[in-house]
């Protein structure tokens, strides 16, 4: 079954909640990433589940970009979502050196210096956010990008267990927001029954939705689910964008690509996917 995020309202219509289970969504990214280092893995996961929940947030043709540059401001992680639920998240090229991360824990790899850049919006209106990351852990440096950003008080909460092979076994998080007029205090409240009922989210995927909102309901007696949003992994890359690549070939090579018969061949570092340029097709970039 597809990943969703479920959206409710609780707490007297005071606060909105987001929980998912994304397990297969995370686990994909991660898997096409291909890290060797568990910590980068860990790192890109959280990120991911936090801006698939915060997909949900969208509306229309708006779209989210956020980057999140670590300690070592050459190691930034990308992830983008838009209102459908396509998600896609991937580590720069610019890895760092795997000895450097030996041992090294995701505190320390945000270091002093994280920060995290957010452009959410649609062609002609953006608004960029740029924070820091004071709490080192990536749930609570979100959290603080609401606060300081959009002055919204945010509760984000993300979790992930990786398996013996580094594919992940389960992620899971929730997204809870105020909404105007609420009390501050509420966040508390939600923070602490969630966790202390987080079996909510191992059976989110086998629940029937009526069951969800039932579950709220013992948490939280008015809970009211308002949604579901699908979320999946899509790269968005097509052949075209690739062209763009085979206009920095040397015209000398491109004509011995073309003579000798042969293709080239591109693929996205992103999703895997491969792009086969004919001799053909070459031709036309002459
Ligand atoms: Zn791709």
């Amino acid at each position: 079954m597809r990943d969703k995020v479920i959206r409710a309202l609780i707490l007297d219509k005071q606060v909105r909640l987001f929980i998912s289970d994304n397990t297969a969504l995370i686990n994909e990214i991660v898997s096409l990433n291909e890290q060797n280092h568990r910590i980068l893995n860990v790192a890109l996961g959280k990120i991911v589940s936090g801006i698939s929940l915060l997909s949900a947030t969208l509306k229309g043709e708006q779209r989210l970009s956020a980057t999140f540059t670590l300690g070592n401001s050459k190691y930034k992680i990308y992830a983008d979502a838009d209102s459908n639920g396509n998600i896609r998240g991937y580590n720069s090229r610019n890895s760092l050196k795997a000895e450097t991360l030996e041992g090294i824990s995701i505190k320390e790899l945000i270091g002093q210096k994280g920060t995290i850049r957010m452009i959410k919006g649609f062609n002609m209106s953006q608004f960029t956010g740029i924070t820091d990351m004071p709490y080192q852990n990536i749930d609570d440096d979100l959290s603080h990008y609401f606060k300081q950003s959009e002055q919204l008080e945010t509760l984000i909460e993300t979790n992930l267990d990786f398996g013996k092979d580094n594919t992940v076994s389960h992620s899971y998080g929730m997204f809870a927001q105020l909404l105007p007029g609420a009390s501050k205090h509420l966040l508390k409240e939600v923070k602490e029954k969630i966790n202390t009922n987080s079996n909510i989210f191992k059976n989110l995927k086998v629940m029937e939705d009526i069951q969800i909102e039932q579950q709220l309901k013992s948490y939280f007696s008015d809970s009211l689910i308002i949604g579901l949003n699908g979320i999946k992994f899509s790269c968005g890359c097509s052949k075209e964008m690739f062209y763009g690549l085979l206009y920095s070939i040397e015209r000398k090579d491109l004509l011995e690509y073309i003579h000798d018969n042969k293709s080239i061949e591109s693929s996205c570092h992103i999703c895997g996917r491969s792009y086969i340029f004919s001799p053909s097709e070459l031709k036309l970039l002459l």
